[in-house]
C-alpha cells in the first residue's frame, strides 16, 4: 500500500489504502503537543521554537491561539475539559481556566526549580502526569538555557490537593508518556541524554497499581528506530502510534512493530481526533499532517 510501510498483517486491519497523507499547514520551526478539543471541532498544538500555540480547525485553517505561550510544549485536557499544559520557560505545568485565565499547577518540587516539563496526560481519576527533563533548558532555542535544579522525573500531580509525587525517577531523560486504554499500564519514552554518544532511546512500560498512585516494573517495551519515541498515543485496542523519524510507527500491545506511516519529516508527536477520533494528527518538524486511520484513539488520552 502506498504511503504505508507493513511489517505485520495485522496492520492492514488499522489503515486506509486509499486514506491520503494530508498537509494541513507548514513553515513551522518545531511542533509538539497536539491536542484534539471536539467540542470546538479543533486541534491545538505547539510551535515550541515560535513561543506560541497553533489552532487548526478545517474550516479555517492555522491560526495562533497563543503568543507568547511562555514555551509551551505538551498539552492534555483534564476530566473537565480544561486545557493543561508543559511550559519550558515557565518551568511549571499550568491549566487554562474557562474563562481564559491561567493557573500554575506546579513549579517546584521540594522547594526547587521544575526543569522543563516535557508530555502531559490526565488519567480518569483527574490526576495529572507529566514527565520533567533536562533537555528543555539545555539550550536557548526552546525556551532558554537555565540551569536544571531536579534529576529527570516523572511526576503525578493531584490537583484536588496540588500534591507532587515523584512517581519514578531512573531515567535519563523521560518524554512522552500514554496509558493503556484501561489505565493499567504506563508506557514512558526515554530520548536522552539526546546529546549522549549512547543514549537511552526506547520506550518503557510500567504497571500500574494501588489505584493509579502506584507504579512498578519499568522494563523497555519498544525501541523505535531509526529516531527515537518523543510521543505517542494508544488507539482503543492498546495499539501505540508513535513519533519515529521516518514517520509513524504503529506498535502492538505486545511490542511488535505492526507497520508506518511514511511521514517525509521527523515526526514529534500525535494525536488522535476529528470525527469518532479516528483522524490521526501529526507534528512533523516543520510541517502538520493529517490521516484518517481504521481504528480510533483511546478515550483516555
Ligand atoms: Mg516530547
Amino acid at each position: 500500500m502506498d504511503g504505508f510501510d507493513i511489517h505485520d498483517p495485522r496492520f492492514r486491519r488499522l489503515v486506509l489504502p486509499n486514506a491520503p497523507l494530508v498537509k494541513l499547514g507548514e513553515g513551522y520551526a518545531w511542533l509538539e503537543g497536539p491536542v484534539w478539543f471536539a467540542d470546538h471541532n479543533c486541534l491545538l498544538v505547539s510551535d515550541l521554537p515560535n513561543n506560541r500555540i497553533l489552532r487548526w480547525s478545517e474550516s479555517g485553517g492555522v491560526s495562533v491561539f497563543r503568543e507568547p505561550s511562555n514555551f509551551a510544549n505538551g498539552h492534555a485536557r483534564d476530566r473537565q475539559g480544561r486545557l493543561l499544559g508543559c511550559s519550558h520557560r515557565g518551568r511549571c505545568v499550568s491549566r487554562t481556566e474557562l474563562d481564559g485565565s491561567i493557573t500554575v499547577l506546579a513549579d517546584r518540587f521540594e522547594g526547587r526549580r521544575l526543569n522543563s516539563p516535557n508530555d502531559i496526560i490526565c488519567a480518569s481519576d483527574g490526576a495529572i502526569w507529566f514527565t520533567d527533563p533536562h533537555y528543555g533548558i539545555n539550550t536557548d532555542y526552546e525556551g532558554g538555557k537555565q540551569e536544571p535544579e531536579l534529576p529527570p522525573t516523572l511526576y503525578r500531580l493531584d490537583p484536588r490537593d496540588g500534591s507532587l509525587r515523584v512517581m519514578a525517577d531512573d531515567f535519563a531523560g523521560p518524554n512522552g508518556l500514554c496509558f493503556s486504554p484501561d489505565e493499567r499500564l504506563l508506557y514512558v519514552s526515554e530520548s536522552g541524554p539526546q546529546f549522549a554518544p549512547d543514549p537511552a532511546q526506547h520506550i518503557r512500560v510500567f504497571d500500574v497499581a494501588d489505584g493509579g498512585t502506584r507504579l512498578s516494573g519499568g522494563r523497555v517495551f519498544h525501541t523505535v528506530a531509526p529516531g527515537f519515541a518523543d510521543g505517542f498515543r494508544c488507539d482503543e485496542d492498546g495499539n501505540i502510534w508513535s513519533s519515529a523519524a521516518d514517520g509513524v510507527h504503529c506498535i502492538a500491545p505486545d511490542g511488535t512493530l505492526l507497520g508506518r506511516v511514511e511521514v517525509p519529516s521527523t515526526v514529534s508527536n500525535v494525536a488522535f481526533g476529528g470525527r469518532n477520533r479516528a483522524r490521526l494528527f501529526i507534528c512533523a518538524s516543520y510541517t502538520l499532517f493529517a490521516i484518517y486511520t481504521n481504528t480510533r484513539g483511546a478515550v483516555r488520552p
